[in-house]
């Protein structure tokens, strides 16, 4: 049990790739808070790991308000007591060609991408300082974190922000030993890449089979998609790394996709 006593808050983690990295670290000993906006979703998870054996809470966040954050993180601390390791999940994707995207979206896209990891992060950062007993944040980057795509532009940008906002709280926390880490998935078919398999065929005026051949898997190793399995190992890895020599990177899992 490599995350014995620990306590994990994952954003969007009713859905897809944080839904995987709660399963996995309940399972290695952690106690996990499921916050989502979807709050049905996120007591459904909770509830299938609680009768796993597991310890779990369900807790309605919107990453973009505030008021829900900094309620929502008292929430997991006034029950499991703390929180030591920040899973920084939740996000949408809108794909357009930059001159079609309304100013509501953009900020929409940089407020669930950034304006979430802040508020995320202070809120848990606040209660990592007050314990003094160190911690790890993890943002979910994509290769998109280090690579651009057609129709992306504010997914880009805001997965870009993600390096630079992790860099500084690793500058900041390592003196009290808080890590702060990017992971960089390839391609994971969950809703928000199923979603976008006919959106992108239709602005590309391809078809669905190509969308994913000739721009998902183009640049991989194999023509494979990343698992949700591949993204929730390493955040066990981050989660459970012992010491700072580990913390400011990015760490990429997409089949080679994106090479560092
Ligand atoms: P998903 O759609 O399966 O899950 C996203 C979850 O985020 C959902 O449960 C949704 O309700 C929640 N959410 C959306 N807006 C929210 C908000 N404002 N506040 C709180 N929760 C909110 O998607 P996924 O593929 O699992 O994506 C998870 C993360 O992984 C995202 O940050 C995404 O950008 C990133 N990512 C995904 C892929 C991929 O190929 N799927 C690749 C690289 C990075």
């Amino acid at each position: 049990m490599q995350l014995k006593g620990k306590v994990a808050l994952i954003t969007g983690a009713a859905s897809g790739i944080g839904k995987r990295i709660a399963e996995v670290y309940a399972k290695e000993g952690a106690a996990v808070a499921i916050a989502d906006l979807n709050l049905e979703g996120a007591n459904a998870t909770a509830k299938e790991l609680v009768d796993a054996g597991g310890k779990a809470m369900g807790v309605k966040m919107d990453v973009t308000h505030e008021g829900e954050v900094d309620s929502g993180v008292a929430d997991v601390v006034r029950k499991f007591g703390k929180v030591d390791i920040l899973i920084s999940n939740a996000g949408i994707q809108i794909v357009k060609p930059v001159q079609e995207f309304s100013l509501e979206e953009w900020k929409k896209m940089l407020a669930i991408h950034l304006d979430g990891a802040f508020l995320t992060t202070r809120a848990c950062l606040k209660d990592m300082y007050s314990r003094n007993d160190g911690g790890a944040i993890i943002y979910m980057g994509s290769v998109h974190s280090h690579e651009a795509s057609k129709l992306k532009a504010p997914y880009v940008t805001a997965k870009h922000g993600l390096l630079g906002l992790a860099r500084v709280v690793a500058k900041e926390g390592g003196p009290k030993g808080i890590r702060a880490n990017v992971i960089c998935p390839g391609f994971v078919r969950t809703p928000l890449v199923e979603k976008q398999i006919p959106e992108q065929a239709k602005e590309f005026g391809i078809s669905e089979e190509e969308v994913i051949k000739n721009i998902m898997l183009k640049e991989t190793v194999d023509t494979e998609f990343t698992t949700v399995d591949d993204v929730a190992n390493l955040a066990l890895f981050l989660a459970a790394f012992e010491t700072n020599a580990l913390t400011g990177q990015s760490i990429t899992v997409s089949h080679g996709w994106h090479m560092q």
